[in-house]
């Protein structure tokens, strides 16, 4: 049988080139090599100097590893804030990083809005106690996207707190100006299209002062894994612990991959697979929009509503050889979520939008 694609929204289909990179990596022993030698070094700068290409990342910014995105929720509270986190929740995963920061005792504040919808700047009021500003820039669980206006306007109103972006699900597409925030973060197995277990953290010095002012206070900022430690190792291209050498070298080389492309050719790719879905779900009466401000929606992850239930669908396009992401939480049976990731090719989008339209 010949191999699925997977449109879900992560894990999600693997870049293309990932194999073959995955067989240079056995040759070249990476999972075998000590994690302290200089093979493994020049691995680790590799990565992040591609990174740094590809999402434009300003040369003081510090790149990290972790052990995922959630780690980076836990990290990000512990190192970022004493008392008080402030949250944009509309789904899932914005509520998770709500929850951590209740789970580490910190006082935390929520602007909430139901799944399916985006947040009107107009009258936010942000307390002034709020040290960390949490902003998840597209809520996979519900498709919403965080506008970057609306991220640089959260910067230029208060330019003081530090500013925290959840970009898991839509770097690099996102031309994310990285100077207008203090830290994003991402994990791997959605748009970078590579095996999960690898989170990246970039931040700057700000963050790095206030990881060691809450130290000084005598907060526990994390164990092996805090800012301090994971600058301190970052420094000789090392981290902390046994890293996931694969991950790292996988998504070196994928980064690689993308820079050769172009980031912009990827962004436009996104964006002409993204209009024609979107077209054809608003099209066929047996499906509704589940986001229905535009400006809201998400290039990356599109969700729609059924009439009925999801599942006959999601088999007839199984059949063809291609698995589409069902609803999340409440709204599963009746939802389908479909990725728009850099691998998902053209080709893949047109069969899918053709059998959308007939359904
Ligand atoms: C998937 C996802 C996460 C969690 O990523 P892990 O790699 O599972 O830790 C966090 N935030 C968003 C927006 C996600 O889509």
């Amino acid at each position: 049988m010949p191999k699925s694609i997977f449109l879900t929204p992560g894990p999600s289909e693997l870049y293309f080139t990932v194999p073959d990179h995955i067989q240079t990596a056995l040759r070249e022993s990476i999972c075998e090599i000590s994690h302290r030698s200089k093979q493994f070094e020049n691995v680790v700068r590799n990565t992040v100097s591609q990174l740094r290409t590809l999402l434009n990342v300003p040369e003081d910014y510090y790149v990290v590893f972790t052990g995922s995105a959630t780690e980076i929720w836990e990290r990000s509270i512990q190192n970022l804030a004493m008392d008080t986190t402030y949250h944009f929740v509309n789904g899932s995963f914005s509520q998770k990083f709500y929850d951590f920061s209740i789970a580490l005792k910190r006082h935390a504040v929520k602007f909430e809005v139901p799944a399916g919808q985006g947040f009107d700047l107009e009258n936010l009021e942000i307390p002034a106690v709020a040290e960390l500003i949490c902003v998840t820039e597209n809520e996979t669980s519900s498709g919403v996207t965080f506008p970057l206006s609306d991220i640089y306007k959260l910067r230029e109103q208060y330019p003081d707190k530090l500013l925290i972006v959840d970009a898991v699900s839509i770097a690099p597409y996102a031309d994310l100006d990285l100077t207008k925030v203090d830290s994003m973060f991402f994990s791997v197995q959605k748009c970078f299209g590579l095996p999960s277990g690898l989170g990246v953290w970039i931040f700057n010095e700000k963050c790095v002062q206030k990881a060691e002012a809450l130290q000084k206070e005598g907060l526990a900022i994390g164990t092996y894994h805090s800012i301090l430690s994971l600058i301190k190792d970052a420094k000789n291209s090392q981290t902390p612990s046994t890293p996931n050498m694969l991950g790292i070298y996988l998504l070196g080389k994928v980064a690689e991959d993308m820079n050769r492309k172009g980031v912009k050719a990827i962004r436009q790719e996104i964006d002409y697979k993204a209009a024609l879905m979107y077209d054809v779900l608003s099209k066929n009466k047996k499906f509704e929009l589940f986001v229905k401000e535009e400006k809201f929606r998400s290039q990356t992850v599109i969700v729609a509503n059924l009439e009925s239930e999801s599942a006959p669908l999601i088999n007839q396009i199984k059949e063809q050889g291609i698995v589409l992401g069902g609803g999340y939480g409440a709204l599963k049976a009746r939802q389908i979520r479909i990725a728009n990731f850099p691998t998902h090719s053209k080709e893949t989008f047109e069969k899918v939008a053709d059998l959308i339209e007939k359904y």
